[in-house]
């Protein structure tokens, strides 16, 4: 019997995951609605049924990896901000901006701080803001991390991840790397905001709209 392999290569792209959104969208019910695990509140409730049933959409994105090899990865987003996705990643992937991974967050069995412990680039998670009890715009699928090891969290005294490598230039983001201040040009170019001009905290993974 000849056995397929999924996530394999496909005109030299590699295939990172093939989800439908049907079946990702089940995925992050079964998670969200896992009262063992997640005790929300009918306000909560309310808010991810109707995220999940009409403002996200699942995009297929072409990026240059860490392996310098073209790959194609999924994305889950607001649908306002789809197009732009699409185009941004074009022009990234055109520049040959490396990226480690983009892997819908749901193979994290939603840890947040696993998924960005391994490098993870991703748009929409179900979670608050980090600095405040706020839906972070993730909740909403507008706001995108990017090489969370190299683009850390910063606020006095703390970093995010904790195995953060800020010195690693490959997938780096600030203005003093010629190709990250590329990427910040790129996303302020379709009105997108960076986490790294913020005043009091830093988060130089993240971009978000507006
Ligand atoms: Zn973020």
């Amino acid at each position: 019997m000849i056995t397929t392999q999924v996530f394999s290569q496909q005109n030299d792209t590699i295939i990172d995951s093939r989800y439908t959104w049907k079946e990702l969208k089940k995925i992050f019910e079964t998670a969200y609605f896992d009262v063992a695990k997640n005790n929300f509140s009918e306000d909560q409730k309310q808010f991810v049924r109707r995220i999940l049933d009409s403002d996200l959409v699942l995009i297929e994105i072409p990026y240059t990896g860490f392996d310098k090899r073209i790959h194609s990865g999924q994305i889950v987003c607001n649908k306002l901000v789809a197009t732009d996705l699409n185009n941004i990643f074009k022009e990234l992937s055109q520049l040959r901006f490396p990226i480690e991974q983009i892997t819908p967050v749901s193979q994290y069995d939603y840890t947040y701080n696993k998924s960005n412990d391994d490098n993870y680039t991703y748009c929409f998670d179900y979670r608050k803001e980090t600095s405040s009890n706020k839906r972070s715009n993730h909740s909403y699928g507008f706001a995108l991390d990017i090489n969370p090891v190299q683009n850390p969290y910063k606020s006095a005294g703390k970093t995010f991840p904790s195995n953060a490598r800020e010195q690693l230039s490959t997938g780096r983001i600030r203005y003093t790397d010629p190709m990250g201040q590329k990427v910040i040009e790129l996303f302020k170019k379709y009105g997108w905001s960076w986490g790294g001009d913020w005043k009091s905290v830093k988060d130089y993974m993240h971009f978000q709209k507006p």
